[in-house]
């Protein structure tokens, strides 16, 4: 079987990779994530894959145009179901991307990550092989979770701190904000002045 399978970031395809090529499918990667925000760390993810790659030898077609207005078009107004705009976004494009390449199937390293909304994914995934009439190739790949964490710090990958948006960059400082703030209340209640 020939699959394209949607690529977020190196780290998230170093398990689901091997996995799909031990049962025997033909992959080519699809790098296309307008959801990554700003422009500094869309590239970096993207060199990230490229690194990847490279060592695993992977046809990678990357979508380099950044896609912030794309994005925030679908997004702004709905922010309380961002993900699900989110994910409709990049498995609808790998889904026609797929079939424009004839390729059998599509799938996603989305399924590798903990921190994503496994079943909304999966849903989405039907959703478009329905739509498009091409097979949505479903696994979970969470159960290689740390097996895939090692494998980015021994190929020496970029490993992104927030997922990719600009909401989630905000809300990786926001928490950092808070504990600086709770720190200094601390301090400020055992100073004795
Ligand atoms: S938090 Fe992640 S999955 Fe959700 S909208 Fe932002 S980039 Fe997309």
């Amino acid at each position: 079987m020939k699959l394209l399978l949607h690529i977020c970031c190196g780290p998230c395809t170093t398990y689901p990779l091997p996995v799909l090529r031990d049962a025997g499918i033909e992959v080519q990667g699809y790098f296309y994530n307008p959801n990554i925000h700003p422009f500094r760390e869309f590239k970096k993810r993207m060199d990230g894959v490229r690194m990847l790659a490279e060592q695993e030898k992977l046809p990678v077609e990357y979508e380099q145009e950044y896609g912030l207005c794309e994005y925030l078009r679908r997004v702004v107004f709905h922010e309380h179901r961002r993900c699900q705009i989110c994910y409709r976004m990049r498995l609808e494009q790998t889904a026609i991307k797929a079939r424009e390449k004839g390729l059998e199937a599509f799938s996603t390293t989305l399924l590798y990550s903990r921190y994503q909304n496994h079943a909304a994914i999966r849903a989405l995934g039907r959703e478009m092989e329905e739509k498009y009439q091409i097979a949505f190739y479903y696994a979970d790949f969470r159960e290689g979770w740390q097996e895939g964490i090692d494998r980015s710090i021994d190929m020496d990958l970029y490993r992104q701190a927030y997922c990719g948006c600009i909401y989630s960059e905000q809300e990786r400082y926001d928490r950092q904000l808070r504990q600086k703030k709770k720190k200094q209340g601390e301090c400020e209640n055992n100073c004795d002045r």
